[in-house]
C-alpha cells in the first residue's frame, strides 16, 4: 500500500477500515469478473472469425445434443461465480428444477441446465461450452475439431480433404485458451459438483 494511503487508512476507525477492506474485496472480485467477461467477448470475436473463414466448421445452429449427452462441463470457480449470477435471476421453480436434476444426475443424462433445448444461462455459459465446434483439441498424435463424432465426420466431408485437414491448424487450440481461463482462477470442478455443493436458494 502507498505510504500516504497507509497513513490515511490507519487514521480510520475499525468500522471504517472494515468498510474499506470490503470495498477493496468487491473491487478485486469485479476486476476478476471483468477479466473473464472480456475473455468471453474476445472469444466471441474469435468464433465469428472462424465462422467467416470456415463456414462449414461451426456446429449447425439449434443443436444441443452435446448438452444432452456429453459429460458435465468442467467449470472454474470464477466461471461458476458468473453462472451463479445468471442462475439467481431465474424464476425460483426453474432454479429448483435445475438443482433437483443435478442432484439426480447420472452419466449420459442431459446437463441439468438444459431446459427445452436451451441453456438456462446461455450468456454466462462456461468456456468449455463456448469452445464446442470452434476449437481444436489434441487427440493422441493429432489435433481434431473439438466437437462430437458425427460433426467431425460432417466436417471431414465438407472439407473434402485429408483428416485432420490443414485448415485445423488455423483454428484456436482449446487447451491454450483454457490455460487463460485457469490462470484467472485455477480451481475447477464439474458443473454438477458446483450445483450440488452451492447454496443457490
Ligand atoms: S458438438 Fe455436435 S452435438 Fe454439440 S452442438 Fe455441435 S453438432 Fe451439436
Ligand atoms: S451449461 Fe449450458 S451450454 Fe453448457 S452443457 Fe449445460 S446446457 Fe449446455
Amino acid at each position: 500500500m502507498h505510504p500516504q494511503l497507509r497513513s490515511w487508512y490507519q487514521r480510520l476507525s475499525p468500522a471504517q477500515q472494515e468498510a474499506v477492506s470490503h470495498i477493496n474485496f468487491l473491487a478485486e472480485e469485479l476486476r476478476a469478473h471483468l477479466l473473464l467477461e472480456q475473455f468471453y467477448l474476445g472469444f466471441a470475436i474469435l468464433t465469428d472469425a472462424v465462422q467467416q473463414l470456415h463456414p462449414s466448421i461451426p456446429c449447425p445452429s439449434g443443436c444441443s445434443t452435446c448438452c444432452e449427452q456429453g459429460p458435465p462441463s468442467q467449470v472454474t470457480a470464477l466461471e461458476w461465480e458468473l453462472m451463479v449470477l445468471g442462475l439467481r435471476e431465474l424464476p425460483l421453480p426453474k432454479l429448483q428444477a435445475i438443482i433437483t436434476r443435478s442432484q439426480a444426475y447420472q452419466a449420459g443424462q442431459p446437463c441439468p441446465l438444459l431446459d427445452q433445448g436451451q441453456c438456462s444461462v446461455y450468456a454466462l455459459r462456461p468456456f468449455h461450452c463456448r469452445a464446442m465446434g470452434y476449437c481444436t483439441i489434441q487427440a493422441g498424435e493429432t489435433r481434431l475439431p473439438m466437437t462430437c463424432a458425427p460433426e467431425q465426420q460432417r466436417i471431414q466431408r465438407a472439407l473434402q480433404g485429408p483428416f485432420p485437414s490443414p485448415a485445423f491448424m488455423f483454428l484456436p487450440q482449446a487447451e491454450a485458451l483454457y490455460a487463460h481461463v485457469q490462470a484467472m482462477e485455477p480451481e475447477i470442478a464439474a458443473l454438477t459438483d458446483w450445483l450440488n455443493t452451492s447454496s443457490l436458494v
